[in-house]
């Protein structure tokens, strides 16, 4: 067989599955194409994208002007590493910076990158403004976290399956109740050696948990009274896709530092980044920390172009008012179906509880359904279903997703 023949699906899982290392259990579709909300199997089956790659494609797929970006830079000028700079980091760190309202970005990859950049920082300002004794600094993560893979990020996870196997894991970290805000202020108050509070403002990964009105606004006010940095982890709910910009947006919350991946590039690129003022950003000098890709031309422009997409197409606003039609749809048709126990979330990021045990497999036969059924949507801890769309969907596409999802689960 020839690298580069037709493959049917079949022949294209076979292949992952004999040469790749099974890291992940896909649902059983190939996709080969993509365009704004839909994407498209090898056999030509046309999908409703209902995850946006966790997401990451919050501007659709293939989207004409982020990809016009990325080819004329690709076309231009592609790498020059940190070594010397280039014409387009620049203007980048600018428009992100006054667009997110703080003195500096650092630029990185992937979210991981983004959050081991933030840990690193929030424990570099400790020592060096804050005060604190060398290598005494916490760090206060919530319970449930998703944050990323590495090996520290794993080691305040509290996932088993994530952790197993992987230690001896990093110190240095207080986990705490998520949506808690007497054990934020416990700790807080027991513990002066705290650097920062790491948070997302909905846990996405956990399972689309938002936290109680109030909560973020709180948490920060607490982590100002005991001069602990506030740590917000946007890169799933950032750019759009709770309805607001940022979802700390939703509480008036500026996070001290701010961290941004997946939509960053609309899921053209890896692209991720760091934001904060110049107060904590300055602890970074030269060689302090770094990436050979981190801040390269096309991340750059592709950076640029992701952001104007979502200013100039209004998808905050779309958001915002198609997620509260699917949320009552839902909401409506779970009141008479046993299977569909709740659903929650916030703009187009939301997730219905299936009433089943984690163990189950009603979740996965219910996305292999919606699969046949022209939708593509994913279990995340079993028994819940995350619902993601492109947020550059329109009121009737939803409508017929609504319709599909509702059709699809009355089968069961
Ligand atoms: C996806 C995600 C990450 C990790 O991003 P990668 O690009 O996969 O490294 C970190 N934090 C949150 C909240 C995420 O959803």
């Amino acid at each position: 067989m020839a690298v580069l023949d037709q493959l049917t699906s079949q022949q294209a899982i076979d292949l992952e599955n004999k040469y790749g290392a099974h890291n992940y259990h896909p649902l059983p579709v190939v996709l080969s194409r993509g365009e704004g909300v839909y994407v498209w199997d090898v056999e030509g089956k046309k999908y409703y994208d209902f995850l946006s790659a966790y997401s990451a494609v919050n501007q659709g797929h293939c989207h004409p002007k982020i990809v016009g970006a990325m080819v004329h830079q690709a076309q231009t000028l592609t790498l020059t590493s940190r070594a010397f700079y280039n014409d387009m980091l620049g203007r980048y760190e600018r428009f992100a910076t006054e667009l997110f309202g703080f003195d500096k970005l650092l630029p990185m990859n992937t979210g991981a990158e983004a959050v081991e950049t933030a840990l690193k920082l929030s424990r570099k300002w400790a020592y060096e403004v804050k005060g604190i004794a060398e290598n005494e600094a916490q760090i206060i993560v919530c319970e449930n976290n998703f944050h990323g893979r590495t090996t520290t990020i794993i080691s305040f996870s509290n996932d088993p399956v994530a952790r197993k196997n992987f230690g001896p894991f990093t110190n240095g970290f207080i986990k705490i109740e998520y949506d808690n805000l007497q054990a934020l202020e416990t700790t807080l108050t027991n513990n002066a050696n705290v650097a920062a509070f790491l948070v997302e403002p909905i846990q996405g990964e956990a399972g689309v948990y938002v936290p109680s009105e109030g909560y973020l606004s709180a948490a920060k006010a607490l982590c100002e009274k005991h001069n602990v940095l506030f740590i917000a982890d946007e890169v799933q709910t950032g750019i759009a896709r709770t309805g607001q910009m940022l979802a700390v947006n939703h509480e008036n919350v500026t996070p001290d530092i701010l961290i941004l991946g997946k939509a960053l590039s609309g899921g053209a690129y890896p692209v991720s980044a760091v934001l904060a003022n110049n107060n904590i950003m300055d602890v970074i000098r030269p060689g302090n920390h770094g990436s050979t890709f981190g801040g390269n031309p096309v991340a750059a422009a592709v950076a640029i172009a992701a952001l104007e997409v979502v200013q100039e197409e209004n998808l905050t606003e779309n958001a915002e008012r198609l997620g509260k039609i699917f949320r009552a749809e839902l909401a409506e048709f779970s009141e008479n179906n046993d299977l569909v126990k709740s659903v929650r979330g916030k703009g187009l990021l939301n997730a219905i509880l299936i009433n089943d045990t984690e163990e189950s497999t009603t979740a996965w036969d219910i996305c292999i359904k919606l699969r046949d059924n022209g939708l593509l949507a994913k279990p995340t801890h079993g028994n819940i279903i995350r619902f993601a769309p492109p947020l550059v969907m329109n009121e009737e596409e939803l409508r017929d997703c609504i319709s599909i999802i509702k059709k699809t689960i009355a089968e069961f």
